[in-house]
């Protein structure tokens, strides 16, 4: 087999490991990065986009005052009950290092609007990227290619080759064959979560999570198996955000999504959205917001019903429906409304969906902006009808909804939803140089990780964590691989 000789070798072409490969080679290192997908982007480019961060311009532009330690004594506040079982000193890492990440997002092209507020943040500290997440990914590959890392997809890391319990290097599956890189100073696995990995969720979740899909099909935990056949341990495998009901994509790319992330085009928007009056954005968010978002729970709570298919209910909508979800046909279901629920969802408190501090989705939203998941009818029959369901078994299950029977039409179906994970938390026990720890807690020589396949019982809660520690915690490993520590 052919070797070629690296001094890095970063492993996953998402946010964190972008961030470890442009670090690695800005400090002389010659750095390979490898991406099993034949595109970059993992979760990073699924993300809504939010950065939480204290110290930014965005803050000093409208007189925040904020710091780091502020920011690190208010996360617990997000994780509740969960607080101890946090890794402070990583947590200290992330908070002290972000402002000055934040600032390099920016030098790389990045662009921001914001802050947001989000409690218990003391302070508005939640940045959401522009036009749309794809962004990190075209700025900071664009950065990558420039410093001269070199990035080849469709790669998969199969195996890490260990001399001496040192790495040597990685073993990766290509279409032409398995080919082997050396990695003279280190290895930084930033290969993402396992959302997709069925025996990872069956181990550390349950049975019926293990059922569960995942929004990014391809985060298979190939970091975090790797390296637990190297001694390595994952904590905080049993949490994550999901299962949760969440509406299908649309099948065909919304404007927002379609949009190229250009600078100018950031800029302008961001100009935009501190300028237009809200009437004329409105439009244009919207269709941000209508991809793949969570129905809000208290459309069950005010007594809109979810069946499946066949139109049957299947249980309580008010206990947990997304882990039941994924045993009926098709793994679908339908969120149907009567009259008197679509003239409550249509305006402030009772929205549809949101995306975090940007706007709320109401029922006229989604009428507008995803006909593919809105059907209305004045009768149930008709409704039942449209979506090809059994027109009694719908009457059934309208007259024995959660909260009250279904009322008077016009009816509505939202949907087809699913149930996904959206991010598993479940991350490589890492030191403060982002080595991973073997069996015995020593450090695997040679063997780094990052985001999140190396988030070492870090508890990310809230909006904005979790990027900010892929693009922190990426480019401390790169930072630190290239060093050879
Ligand atoms: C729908 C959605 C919305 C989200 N919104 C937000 C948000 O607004 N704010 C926030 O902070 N977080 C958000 N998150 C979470 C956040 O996106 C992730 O935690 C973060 O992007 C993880 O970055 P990463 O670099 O660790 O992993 P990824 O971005 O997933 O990158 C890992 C890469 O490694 C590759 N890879 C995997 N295995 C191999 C292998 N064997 N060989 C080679 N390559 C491999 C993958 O294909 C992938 O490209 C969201 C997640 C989702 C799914």
């Amino acid at each position: 087999m052919n070797v070629l000789e690296f001094d890095v070798v970063v492993v996953g072409g998402g946010g964190s490991g972008l961030a470890a490969a442009i670090e690695a080679q800005t400090q002389g290192a010659r750095v390979l990065l490898l991406e099993k997908n034949d595109q970059l982007g993992g979760s990073t480019a699924w993300s809504i986009g939010s950065v939480t961060s204290t110290g930014t311009p965005h803050q000093r532009r409208i007189g925040i005052v904020d710091n780091p330690l502020d920011h690190w004594a208010d996360m617990p506040g997000f994780a509740g009950n969960l607080a101890d079982r946090d890794n402070a000193e990583l947590r200290r890492i992330l908070c002290e290092e972000i402002p000055e990440t934040f600032q390099w997002l920016l030098d790389s092209g990045v662009r921001f609007m914001g802050p947001m507020p989000e409690p218990p943040h003391r302070l508005p500290r939640m940045h959401n990227v522009l036009p749309n997440s794809r962004s990190f990914i075209y700025h900071l590959s664009r950065r990558a290619r420039r410093v001269g890392v070199d990035i080849r997809t469709g790669h998969q890391l199969t195996q890490i080759i260990m001399q001496e319990g040192r790495v040597l290097g990685v073993e990766a599956k290509h279409a032409s064959g398995l080919q082997r890189f050396n990695a003279r100073r280190g290895v930084v696995l930033a290969a993402g979560d396992f959302t997709s990995s069925e025996e990872f969720k069956a181990r550390f979740m349950g049975a019926q999570e293990a059922k569960v899909e995942a929004v990014n099909m391809t985060a298979t935990g190939d970091g975090q198996r790797i390296a637990e056949s190297l001694g390595a341990r994952v904590l905080n495998g049993d949490l994550a955000l999901g299962p949760e009901i969440r509406f299908m994509a649309p099948t065909t790319e919304t404007l927002m999504r379609r949009l190229p992330p250009w600078r100018w085009l950031a800029v302008f928007m961001a100009w935009a959205i501190d300028h237009l009056p809200g009437v004329i954005l409105r439009p244009f968010m919207m269709k941000f917001l209508t991809t793949a978002l969570a129905p809000s729970t208290s459309l069950f709570d005010m007594g809109a019903i979810l069946v499946n298919q066949m139109g049957e209910r299947f249980g309580s909508e008010l206990d947990k429906p997304a882990l039941r979800l994924p045993d009926q046909p098709n793994k679908l279901a339908y969120i149907i409304l009567d009259k008197d629920l679509c003239e409550k969802f249509a305006k402030w408190p009772h929205f549809i969906s949101t995306a975090p501090g940007i706007a709320y989705a109401y029922i006229e939203d989604y009428k507008v902006n995803r006909r593919d998941a809105y059907r209305e009818d004045e009768s149930l029959d008709g409704l039942a009808n449209q979506l090809g369901m059994d027109a009694n078994t719908l009457q059934k299950s309208a007259l024995s909804g959660p909260v009250r029977p279904l009322g008077k039409g016009p009816f509505v179906a939202l949907g087809p939803v699913r149930s996904v994970f959206v991010h598993s938390e479940g991350g490589l026990l890492v030191d403060h140089h982002h080595h991973v720890l073997g069996a015995e807690g020593q450090p695997i020589e040679g063997l780094f990780a990052a985001g999140s396949t190396g988030q070492g019982g870090l508890l990310l809660k809230g909006h904005g964590h979790h990027l900010a520690w892929a693009f922190v915690s990426g480019r401390r490993a790169g930072k630190f691989a290239a060093k050879g520590l």
